[in-house]
């Protein structure tokens, strides 16, 4: 018994899933889309929720750095509003024409024959049209996206109908849209937000069950510092995409997300190894699976 333990372990590939961010991640922030997304944050604080002018740019940045997101910021402090029209104010009128195809990382991400999962914070519409231009739409096993955590914040809809209808769980600080003033307010104290984003530990252990994710035996790609820390303090090994600068919290940088290969060589090791013993790899899997 002993030694069949011993045997199973050495047999399993060291990572078996990639957990991949999108924006700034998949594609270089150079592409300048980031700069109009944000530009259209600003426009929708403005013209949509009213917030005076001058105040706008210094909030969306420290609503930014406190909770992930603009938005999910926004709800913390009190305003409400409809999350798809967020989205599409803000993504709607992106100029996608901005990403080109992108045939080298298309090329790199179907050569490695571990699990792929996109893991993002913007919305499923969003995704789809950055996939699609980039030319990686059947690159990933699944997306796991705004919608997937938030499944909806229509008002007077049942939480227990949500649940049925997604097939996702709720999480306790989602409890509906009524507590939510549609003011902010100025309390000292930084409030909750009622958006599952990263960088918060709830995300990604959502995303684990979710996608049946076992964070010691995946990397994780994306372009933010906080992001990466939240999933180095998970045990999911990490890797910083966009700067070659390696910080605490982070196992790899790489300058693009193109550099892999070079980075990383062990993630397509995996292949030769469950070429060899793929019956071995088979048995692992189902052992972790059962305990
Ligand atoms: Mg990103």
């Amino acid at each position: 018994m002993e030694n069949e333990d011993r045997y199973l372990h050495a047999s399993k590939p060291k990572f078996e899933c990639l957990l991949f961010d999108l924006d700034d991640t998949l594609y270089p922030l150079s592409s300048g889309l980031s700069v109009q997304v944000t530009k259209n944050i600003q426009e929708y604080m403005l013209l949509k929720l009213g917030i005076e002018e001058k105040k706008v740019p210094e909030l969306c940045f420290s609503l930014y750095k406190d909770y992930g997101t603009t938005m999910a910021g926004l709800r913390a402090v009190g305003y409400n509003f409809d999350y798809d029209d967020f989205h599409g104010f803000v993504h709607g009128r992106l100029p996608y024409n901005l990403l080109k195809p992108d045939p080298v990382l298309r090329g790199l991400l179907l050569s490695l024959p571990i699990r792929k999962v996109v893991f993002t914070n913007s919305d499923m519409a969003h995704t789809a049209r950055v996939l699609s231009r980039l030319g990686l739409e059947d690159c990933f096993e699944r997306i796991i996206c705004f919608e997937t955590l938030n499944p909806t914040n229509k008002e007077n809809v049942p939480v227990e109908e949500d649940d049925t209808e997604l097939g996702v769980p709720r999480s306790s600080t989602i409890s509906g849209t009524n507590e939510y003033m549609s003011e902010p307010n100025d309390s000292s104290v930084l409030p909750r937000t009622p958006v599952i984003c990263k960088p918060f530990e709830e995300s990604f252990e959502e995303v684990f069950k979710i996608a049946n994710i076992n964070p010691q035996r995946t990397v994780f790609f994306d372009d933010s510092i906080r992001n990466l820390q939240t999933a180095k303090r998970l045990d999911l090994h990490t890797v910083m995409v966009g700067s070659s600068q390696r910080i605490e919290g982070v196992d790899h940088a790489l300058e693009s997300i193109h550099n892999i290969r070079e980075a990383l060589p062990e993630l397509w090791e995996a292949e030769g190894k469950s070429e060899n013993i793929a019956y071995s790899g088979k048995v692992a899997i189902e052992t972790y699976v059962k305990a």
